[in-house]
């Protein structure tokens, strides 16, 4: 393992980079907030600065230059379509900046057509997956347990309850708060039986495991895909959705303007075709060439050894955590092989905040706390209730409850979860002392706002 995972830190920009603690001393950074963002690969830097020289705009130009760019543009899609086995002609990838354009572009264009038709979303949903949705369709939700798994028995339920009015049900691939990953073949199976069509989040799932979008004829086939690049060693503003070409032809463009079209007068707009009608303004070829090379990477290594290495990780960090006195685990399931490298957590008596702030004051590690914009299914593994979110929201500076991530990529090291239990237990083994510390530093930084700490100023009654 520890060959495997050398060989792996080689490959990232910034594994060595020292960042101050409190007291002064610098530390090598150790970043386990992945979920987040990833840093890029060293050979996407190396390609993007080798590319530069023929940088260009795409489509506009008729010198060498803008030909090459344009080529490496096109062909993209269909590197990016191999990697998540999309269908060669029937699917089209479209490039926006994020999964959070992903998902809004195509809740615009399904809701052109619309008809008073259902969006079943999930409880476990990331905000981007939810939010778009709202204000479109009639939405409902399908439900997780107690343990923050999605209800299979509760979607086949509320597929039958609507009857055929459920135009998609939209699913999270792998969830960025507990890691559990959805059976999205048996979820799309479920949805296409009852005339329903099935978009997956893929932020959290396609950096981590193997996706197969599947044959069109399957009734497994993902009809929509979304994700983003920079959460996969490649962080230059590139998003991506996939899905069937049918879906985008004929549709009014959210945005419109320059090469969206083919031909405009002041009485007409004529419509290029998809995706081009979907990417009006120039592109971000620099952000594909980045991903291209991201995708060459992660192919070389294997997205099924990358799976693994991941999975062996968090689950030597969920034991050692449970280990942990006083550490609340959420979303903690056995079977690892269900899972991407993430886990949930709180340390009893101490704020989500100042712990993840004395982890990196302390020992120079980034985690993430909060609600990690999954709100409502974060608020429901914390069991808090509705008159509870009503005094949140009526009262904006009592600090919100929340728990702390570990999100693990494939450059991550045991010792550096070693470094991380290390530091909670010293943490929990003087809590008085390190809050009385940490208060008083706050006392003499400037406001809660403060990049380095937080201090709460109401309690909650
Ligand atoms: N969905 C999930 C599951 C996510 O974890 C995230 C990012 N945290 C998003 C969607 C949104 O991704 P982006 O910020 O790249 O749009």
């Amino acid at each position: 393992m520890d060959e495997l995972n050398n060989a792996f830190r080689k490959l990232i920009v910034g594994v060595d980079t020292k960042v101050p603690l409190l007291n002064g001393d610098y530390v090598t950074a150790i970043n386990l907030d992945n979920a987040a963002t990833t840093p890029p690969f060293n050979s996407v830097m190396k390609k993007i600065l080798e590319f530069v020289p023929w940088y260009s705009s795409v489509h506009r130009g008729t010198g060498y230059k803008s030909i090459m760019s344009s080529e490496v543009y096109e062909e993209g899609r269909a590197i990016i379509k191999r990697f998540v086995n999309a269908d060669k002609s029937r699917d089209i990838v479209i490039f926006t900046k994020n999964t959070t354009e992903s998902i809004n572009l195509l809740a615009y264009i399904l809701a052109q057509d619309d008809d008073d038709s259902i969006v079943l979303s999930t409880e476990m949903e990331h905000l981007a997956n939810d939010l778009p949705w709202r204000d479109k369709f009639k939405v409902d939700y399908i439900c997780t347990d107690e343990c923050g798994k999605l209800s299979i028995e509760d979607l086949e339920m509320k597929l039958r309850k609507y009857a055929g009015k459920v135009k998609l049900v939209t699913v999270t691939g792998a969830s960025n708060v507990t890691g559990f990953k959805n059976p999205i073949h048996e979820i799309a199976s479920l949805a296409h039986r009852y005339g329903a069509k099935i978009l997956v989040d893929g932020a959290q799932l396609v950096p981590h495991c193997p996706v197969d979008m599947k044959d069109f004829d399957s009734a497994e086939h993902i009809d929509y895909l979304a994700f983003s690049a920079h959460k996969m060693f490649a962080p230059f503003g590139i998003g991506i959705l996939i899905g069937p070409q049918k879906t985008f032809e004929n549709i009014d463009p959210v945005y419109k303007g320059g090469g969206a079209v083919t031909l405009v007068s002041r009485q007409f707009i004529d419509w290029e075709s998809p995706p081009y009608n979907n990417e009006a303004g120039t592109p971000n070829i620099i952000g594909i060439v980045a991903l291209l090379e991201a995708i060459r990477i992660l192919n070389c290594i294997g997205m099924d050894v990358i799976h693994e290495y991941e999975n062996s990780l968090i689950d030597y960090t969920t034991a050692a955590l449970m280990g942990i006195p006083g550490v609340v685990l959420y979303g903690n399931s056995e079977k690892h092989e269900s899972k991407i490298g993430i886990v949930s957590f709180n340390l009893l008596g101490f704020d989500h905040r100042l712990l993840a702030k004395i982890l990196s004051c302390e020992a120079g590690i980034a985690v993430r706390s909060g609600l990690f914009c999954a709100h409502p299914y974060v608020e429901k593994l914390l069991k808090i209730t509705d008159q509870e979110l009503q005094y949140y929201q009526e009262n904006p500076d009592v600090p919100f409850p929340g728990m702390v991530r570990i999100s693990v990529g494939l450059y991550n090291s045991y010792s550096e979860i070693d470094a991380l239990v290390a530091c909670l237990r010293w943490i929990n083994g003087d809590k008085i002392k390190c809050k009385q510390k940490y208060t008083e530093i706050s006392q003499k930084v400037s406001g809660p706002k403060s990049p380095l700490l937080y201090t709460p100023r109401k309690k909650m009654p």
